[in-house]
């Protein structure tokens, strides 16, 4: 199979691609709003919703950021609430984790 993003030939079953990090594979068949346990700041909700749509994390940290300032706090407390409601994402199997692979893109 190949990398939707870099276009790279990879494993039929890889789930990160080893040549950009970009997720492949497990995105489509889990396709729930949840908070990424990988590479997140806070609580994950925004990466969790930047994998969710399918959007860049620090668009989504700004966008957030933003409505939080402009609203006066309302999208602070939103934030929170989506922390107590969206589920936290299920720990990986060990097996499907490639090992010394540890992808950080913020
Ligand atoms: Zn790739």
């Amino acid at each position: 199979m190949y990398c939707n993003y870099c276009g790279k030939c990879i494993q039929d079953d890889a789930n990160v691609c080893a040549y950009c990090g970009t997720r492949v594979g497990g995105v489509i068949a889990r396709k729930r709003l949840v908070r990424s346990r990988e590479g997140r700041k806070v609580a994950g909700v925004c990466l969790g919703m930047a994998e969710y749509f399918d959007l860049d994390v620090t668009l989504v940290r700004l966008v957030w950021l933003i409505t939080a300032l402009v609203t006066g706090g309302i999208g602070f407390v939103a934030y929170v609430v989506a922390w107590i409601v969206v589920p936290e994402e299920p720990y990986k199997l060990a097996a499907n984790v490639p090992t010394g692979q540890v992808v950080t893109n913020s």
